[in-house]
């Protein structure tokens, strides 16, 4: 359902008249940028907005911020570093959240951590300066940042449905506690990762890879365990030393004896920054389709299912092991990919392989196409650049086609389902949230649409705001 701006406006009225009535808004408000999705996107483009002096309100269905990197418990971000190693492109304000999570013995800082160690849980390429944190460090930091910025955070809130005027998207309404909620924006920010906004709102989106009859990439259940000594987990490595990653041959043994079914043949396990403690990315849920609500409450259970048995493994094959203890599940499933929007440029695998740097790049980064099932159900498609050390990610990706006064930020910005699977980690994700709360609040300024906007005028901005840009 879309809605109309007059009928918007009449229920303003009414509610502001003290006429709500059943069916209608329970309340309404009004920002001058409103950000739908508190993830990694979603948070960075909301402080930038209202850093940028921008009235900002997020609207997310959780109870907290940082997406699929508190409630998904996903880490360690990968890389920010160029593909060298040797300088740190992803700086701006995914810097500024890990330093603040160092200091509070949240995180480290990526120039500490190299690839092939179990905090990159020994892998190498894409692995080299991840860096490890504590979801909880990264809610209270995000909490600050966005206190501190005065941003507006509403919670338990899911968005519902554009409001608009024409093809200019005019607020959002979103489902409350209390109701029905209306919301008046000047400018919208889609940062759900699936693309719910602009969808809805009439933008031209692709589901998966229409190349691969609209595969996804599999979803995942991340856990988090505790009491797994590193030294029982080297003393492993060391007996299998053939296994490139963790417990492929203990895994061989148990679906010979038919307690393995999950279609994954290795574990990645992530040392944390706690001593013992460990994030898990094993579980793998094929043919999920996040936009499908069945869909994605079946991955749930399913997902629980897979970790319970991981667990059993661990406990029954893995010397040293036996007194592990789960920690906890995600509170939601952690989904790779789902919808992609159609914006004014559309990334695509050559621009990421051959390192292009468009002029009007709002970050550059080294991120590989890492795409799960991109070689058959249990194969992974991993490609990184072929020529130079970063590339660019250009403005236009993040401007909708068809729609005004709406930007996009995070996994589901415009790019193929190929060039996405580079671009969708976490340090990208933020770099995105800046570059697009920094054009809302930069456009609102100038009194143009964001994409009226000068990028060169914003490329400027993200440069003084600590950006790296080559
Ligand atoms: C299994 C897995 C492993 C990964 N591994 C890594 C890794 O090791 N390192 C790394 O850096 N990245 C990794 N990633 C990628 C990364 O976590 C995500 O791609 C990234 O978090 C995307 O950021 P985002 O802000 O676009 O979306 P999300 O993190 O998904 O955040 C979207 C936010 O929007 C909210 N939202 C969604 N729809 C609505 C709605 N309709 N109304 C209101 N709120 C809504 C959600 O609750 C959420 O808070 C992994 C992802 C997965 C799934």
């Amino acid at each position: 359902m879309v809605f109309s701006r007059r009928a918007f406006l009449g229920s303003v009225a009414a509610v502001a008249a003290g006429g709500a009535t059943k069916g209608q808004a329970a309340s309404s408000s009004s920002h001058s940028v409103v950000v739908v999705g508190g993830g990694p996107a979603g948070t960075c483009a909301a402080i930038a907005a209202a850093r940028n002096g921008a009235d900002v309100l997020v609207v997310e269905q959780g109870n907290c911020l940082g997406g699929m990197g508190t409630q998904g418990l996903v880490g360690p971000f990968m890389t920010c570093y160029d593909k060298s190693g040797e300088v740190q492109v992803i700086r701006g304000l995914f810097d500024e959240i890990v330093r603040r999570m160092v200091a509070i013995g949240g995180a480290i800082h990526p120039r500490e951590v190299r690839a092939g160690t179990s905090f990159a849980a020994w892998h190498v390429p894409g692995h080299d300066h991840c860096t490890p944190f504590e979801p909880e460090a990264l809610k209270f930091v995000l909490d600050d940042l966005c206190r501190e910025a005065g941003v507006k955070v509403l919670y338990h809130a899911s968005f519902v449905a554009p409001i608009m005027d024409g093809y200019r998207i005019a607020g959002v309404e979103v489902l409350t506690k209390a109701g029905l909620r209306r919301i008046a924006a000047k400018t919208v920010i889609d940062a759900t990762g699936d693309g719910d906004v602009a969808f809805r709102a009439g933008v031209p989106c692709e589901l998966g890879d229409p190349a691969r009859g609209g595969a996804m990439q599999p979803a995942t259940m991340f856990f988090r365990i505790g009491n797994l000594p590193e030294e029982a987990v080297e003393a492993v490595r060391k007996q299998y030393p053939k296994d490139i990653l963790c417990f492929k041959t203990l895994i061989k043994k148990a679906k010979a004896d038919g307690k393995w079914h999950i279609p994954r043949p290795h574990v990645n396990i992530y040392r944390s920054v706690k001593p013992d403690e460990w994030f898990v990315n094993v579980s793998r849920l094929n043919g999920v389709n996040a936009t499908d609500p069945q869909s994605l409450s079946d991955a749930e259970e399913a997902g629980r299912r897979q970790v319970r048995e991981i667990m059993a493994f661990f406990r029954e094959y893995v010397p040293g092991a036996q007194d592990v203890r789960l920690l906890c599940t995600a509170s939601t499933v952690g989904i790779r990919e789902s919808r992609h929007v159609a914006g004014e440029y559309r990334l695509d695998k050559e621009d990421v392989i051959a390192g292009k740097v468009p002029p009007d790049s709002v970050f550059l980064c080294s991120s590989s196409i890492d795409l799960h099932g991109g070689k058959g159900a249990a194969g992974t498609l991993y490609l990184t650049i072929r020529d130079g050390n970063w590339y660019g990610v250009p403005y236009r990706c993040l401007v909708p086609k068809k729609v005004e006064n709406l930007l996009v930020a995070g996994r589901c910005v415009s790019a193929s389902s190929v060039a996405a699977a580079a671009i969708r980690v976490m340090p990208p994700c933020m770099a995105m949230g800046e570059a697009a709360g920094t054009a809302a609040a930069l456009a609102l300024k100038a009194g143009v649409a964001p994409r009226a906007l000068d990028s060169a005028a914003l490329v400027a901005q993200l440069k003084r705001q600590g950006v790296f840009l080559g």
